[in-house]
């Protein structure tokens, strides 16, 4: 097969992966040629895979949950299976953090913890599902930053930058959150902050503001 050559049917397909699978079994080595050849073939093969068999395109999700009413423990394990259930695998989760309440101060003190999920959904749909399951698991939302059964918040979606209304990634606070980037250090200590361009261990070092509405 040749590079001018197209992959167009399921035949074709099947034949130039045999050809693949042949020549990753011979113990022969390539010439040249052959092995030019070869990788064109794989190129071909990517291709037609991309358009027939398309992977789902996962994005890495970092949220903070937090509960200071209630069974905090079960409350947060019950979010986490939701969420597993609902938004997609959860691949890290940091240890429980108890921390003294940030803003309104005068509330029982949280338990906050963060996750790793790696999702299909899109930014927009992972907003609507976290609502679902903070609704789901009896949040009556009162005041700002005021007790509740669950909150959920999305920190990051992978590196990108969304400005829409009603969500806000990165999550504007991050770095003002001791019990945000605590969880955060413990579970991805490198990753980058895609605007401020600062790890998560360097943000935890440095100096914070105190809330102000
Ligand atoms: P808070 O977490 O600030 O105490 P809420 O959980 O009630 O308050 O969230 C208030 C609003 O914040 C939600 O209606 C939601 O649309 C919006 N929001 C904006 N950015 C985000 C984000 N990154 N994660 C979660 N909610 C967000
Ligand atoms: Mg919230």
């Amino acid at each position: 097969m040749n590079k001018s050559e197209s992959i167009n049917t399921e035949e074709q397909y099947k034949k130039a992966l045999d050809k693949i699978y042949q020549a990753m079994n011979s113990s022969a080595l390539l010439e040249q040629s052959e092995e030019d050849e070869f990788n064109d073939l794989v190129t071909l093969v990517e291709a037609y895979e991309d358009k027939h068999y398309p992977m789902p395109k996962l994005e890495t999700v970092y949220l903070s949950l937090g509960s200071n009413l209630g069974d905090r423990k079960e409350i947060l394990e019950k979010a986490i299976v939701l969420l597993n259930e609902k938004v997609g695998v959860v691949v890290k989760q940091s240890k429980d953090y108890e921390t003294a309440p940030w803003g309104v101060t005068d509330q029982p003190d949280f338990l906050n913890l963060a996750i790793e999920i790696r999702t299909p959904l899109k930014p927009l749909e992972v907003l609507e599902q976290t609502q679902s399951i903070e609704n789901q698991l009896g949040r009556v939302r009162k005041e700002k930053w005021g007790a509740r059964l669950i909150d959920i918040d999305i920190l990051f979606y992978g590196n990108q930058i969304i400005d829409e209304p009603n969500l806000k990634v990165p999550h504007p606070l991050i770095q003002e959150r001791d019990f945000v980037l605590s969880p955060m250090v413990e579970i991805t200590p490198d990753f980058v902050h895609p605007v401020l361009g600062k790890t998560i261990l360097e943000l935890r070092d440095y100096p914070r503001t105190p809330p102000t509405e």
